[in-house]
């Protein structure tokens, strides 16, 4: 999967790692080619388009970390890039929802796509990895062929199958599998609902009449992985007349270009949920994300170098903060610093849940409506005050206040409100600097 591209990305990147300072010119020509690369794999000019956008600004605005070269940080930002545009809303790829037995999934796609074929391995994986109890039923009427191939799949896997009777309509089928499915115990059942070759208006209304009957937990559509753009305009029609809950695609064991995969989720919004990759039963992968962006990518060893010398450099600032807060000393200045990393880090579990402790106070500062705006207009109010009163924020009184408010842009409460965070803050560091770094931890866990 993904050989041409992973190859031609590679030789792109590989150029650029090896150079020491990188102008934007240079940025510019590899992601021209980066571009290129990604259509020719087929990913729709749109998607391919916000790709290397997205890149671009990002690596312009990067701040320049030691130890790795800029060329490493644009491969790590090409990594990221790709995990965000593979990753569906699925936080879990391969999971499929089934709450109450007996689970309907309907498996939805056209003739050919391997639609069959991977019914009956996902009924396999249900059946021995979940340890759930299967039931398979085929509402292709119109090709008896195809029925007959499930049940033959069905004895090969040990999945039971619906049997067949002769010249009932595929809604008479789903809801006679409902109620053996409801009957016989059986966690879950699978719908191989007809295909076509083509999307058509017989297949769409055939497919909404079992979906309405069945209510399915899941909609599963099987496209070709091979047909690339084409993989894509299939699910787009799916999605809009059936509603679609997650993709698989089938052949990704060719030498595909595999755009489908980096297209779909950016173009439907729906999560690839698993590949096929082969005739096999067990050839079935569930897709994560980010391992597909490390396979396409091959440069892991990059990738993680990048990591490790961010989360280094981000540990010396919370150390160096921790030996000052330990001091007990935490004035305006800081609650600042802290801010503007909140704001740096997008927001408010950054820096905060770096440090051992603040995983609580951070929780408590969203729940009240903690958000980058106050943070902004906070950091307006700390500018608003002169030094001396930065360092002893005590001195402010009521008229201090009012100046501070009134250059800040705000109402006086909300200064109220942000020397008393600082006064909490201030409190909580100095008894956490009080237990020294282990006490900090026992403290924060009681
Ligand atoms: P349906 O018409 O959509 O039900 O398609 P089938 O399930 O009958 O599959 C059509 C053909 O594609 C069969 O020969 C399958 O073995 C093959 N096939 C299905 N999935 C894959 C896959 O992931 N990789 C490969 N190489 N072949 C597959």
């Amino acid at each position: 999967m993904f050989e041409n591209l992973s190859s031609r990305l590679s030789g792109v990147l590989d150029k650029l790692t090896k150079q020491g300072a990188l102008s934007e010119a240079d940025v510019s020509t590899a992601l021209r080619e980066v571009r290129v690369a990604l259509l020719e794999a087929d990913v729709s000019l749109a998607v391919a388009r916000n790709f290397v956008t997205a890149v671009q600004q990002k690596a312009t605005g990067q701040a320049v970390t030691k130890s790795v070269t800029p060329g490493q940080q644009v491969v790590k930002i090409v990594h990221d890039e790709l995990v965000a545009v593979l990753a569906g809303d699925n936080p879990e790829p391969g999971r499929l929802r089934i709450d109450s037995p007996p689970a309907p999934i309907m498996m939805v796609g056209l003739q050919g796509s391997g639609k069959t074929t991977t019914t009956a391995k996902l009924a396999k994986r249900l059946s021995e990895r979940e340890g759930k109890k299967v039931l398979m039923a085929s509402l292709d009427t119109s090709r008896p062929a195809a029925m007959e191939q499930l049940a033959v799949l069905g004895r090969q896997i040990g999945v039971d199958t619906l049997p067949i009777v002769v010249g009932q309509d595929p809604v008479a089928i789903a809801k006679r599998a409902k109620s053996q499915a409801a009957l016989g115990g059986y966690d879950v059942y699978l719908l191989d609902t007809a295909g076509r070759l083509h999307v058509n208006d017989e297949l769409m209304a055939e497919v909404e009449a079992v979906r309405d009957i069945a209510k399915p937990h899941e909609t599963i559509l099987v496209v070709d992985g091979l047909t690339g753009q084409d993989a894509v305009n299939v699910a787009e029609q799916f999605d809009g007349r059936i509603g679609i809950s997650g993709v698989v695609l089938t052949r990704m064991d060719g030498d595909g270009r595999g755009g489908a995969a980096l297209s779909m989720r950016a173009v439907t919004g729906k999560p690839i949920k698993f590949v096929g990759l082969g005739e096999k039963m067990d050839a079935l992968e569930e897709f994560h994300p980010e391992r597909v962006a490390g396979r396409i990518l091959g440069m892991g060893d990059i990738v993680s170098l990048v990591e490790k010398a961010r989360e280094t450099i981000e540990a010396e600032e919370a150390e160096r903060m921790m030996k000052r807060f330990q001091k007990g000393r935490f004035d305006m200045n800081d609650l600042a610093g802290q801010l503007n990393q909140m704001l740096k880090l997008g927001g408010m579990q950054g820096i905060m849940g770096m440090m051992p402790g603040m995983g609580k106070l951070s929780k408590q500062m969203e729940a009240s409506g903690f958000d980058d705006r106050v943070i902004k207009r906070q950091i307006a109010i700390i500018n608003s005050m002169t030094k001396k009163e930065r360092k002893l924020p005590d001195l402010m009184q009521a008229s201090r206040k009012k100046r501070v408010a009134a250059g800040a842009g705000v109402e006086v409460s909300e200064v109220n409100k942000l020397l008393k965070m600082h006064r909490q803050m201030a409190d909580m560091m100095k008894k956490m600097g009080k237990m020294g770094k282990k006490g900090m931890m026992r403290g924060a866990l009681s």
